[in-house]
């Protein structure tokens, strides 16, 4: 059996207790060693084979996975954040499917979840942004052109952008481009959750300088949009005294002090 596991987007904690179980079970683990930290290795029991997908092909962490399958092993395949995002699994439970290996996925907690964490942000803020394009320049691997960052951009949702920090320069003109204004609230969060997690919130005209100035080139995701100023927003609807749920009656009470307040817009 071959367990693809979510290893959390960095802080050893970060992976989930299904994951760390499986970890725990594994004879063998192949990790995504440029970007899952060492330290969950820790967890491994007592003569599980450890190997860093970094340096292998495709073809070979097959080749490991289906010869631990003919020994009746259990094998970990384990991705940095969640392996849903950028994570390279189709190809893998692909070939798996041909050769007869079972798998399973288990979640992790993204790094886009721990960027915003991190910042303490929520990136869906009511009358400012309901949405999160999660998207990332062309590198090695193209992007459709329909989903350039220009188009995105023009939607003023917030975005996340994952492997990019190298393309700056891009980036920021594409945003603009796009219809970003220069002083768009910006982020750039290096390594989240990791002991060096570094952090830069600016306007989106100066993310290239500061991350220059930091020295960031990988690892880290860029937030962009008014949400990431976390200001403007109107208070959420669920929670309102007046708002009644399934699960919560409406309370009448209030004056019309409240009422106004309800409406008004917060953090402004
Ligand atoms: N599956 C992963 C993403 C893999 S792609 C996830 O869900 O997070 C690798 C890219 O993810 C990096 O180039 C970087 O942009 C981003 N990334 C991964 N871990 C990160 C972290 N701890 N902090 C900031 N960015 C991270």
């Amino acid at each position: 059996m071959v367990y693809i596991v979510g290893a959390g987007p960095g802080a050893e904690d970060l992976i989930t207790l299904r994951g760390l179980r499986l970890l725990r079970s594994a004879d063998l683990v192949i990790y995504a060693g440029s970007l899952v930290n060492p330290e969950i290795l820790k967890e491994t029991k007592e003569g599980c084979r450890i190997l860093n997908s970094a340096r292998m092909t495709l073809e070979q962490v097959i080749h490991e996975m289906e010869d631990a399958e003919k020994k009746g092993l259990v094998t970990v395949r384990l991705h940095t954040g969640d392996p849903c995002i950028y994570g390279a699994i189709r190809e893998q439970m692909d070939w798996m499917r041909q050769r007869n290996i079972p798998y399973e996925i288990c979640p992790g907690v993204s790094s886009f979840c721990g960027a915003a964490a991190s910042l303490e942000m929520e990136y869906t803020l009511p009358e400012v942004s309901q949405s999160v394009v999660i998207t990332r320049m062309a590198g090695r691997t193209l992007v459709p052109e329909r989903e350039s960052i220009r188009s995105f951009a023009a939607h003023r949702a917030t975005m996340v952008i994952f492997l990019s920090a190298g393309m700056l320069k891009e980036l920021t003109s594409e945003l603009l481009a796009g219809g970003y204004g220069p002083e768009t609230p910006a982020a750039i969060v290096y390594k989240a959750t990791w002991p060096e997690e570094k952090i830069i919130r600016c306007d989106l005209k100066d993310l290239e300088r500061l991350a220059k100035e930091e020295g960031i080139t990988k690892t880290a995701l860029i937030v962009v949009g008014d949400a990431a100023a976390q200001t403007g927003y109107l208070r959420s609807r669920l929670y309102a005294p007046e708002f009644e749920t399934e699960f919560r009656k409406a309370s009448s009470g209030g004056d019309g002090d409240e009422k106004e307040q309800k409406t008004q817009q917060i953090g402004e």
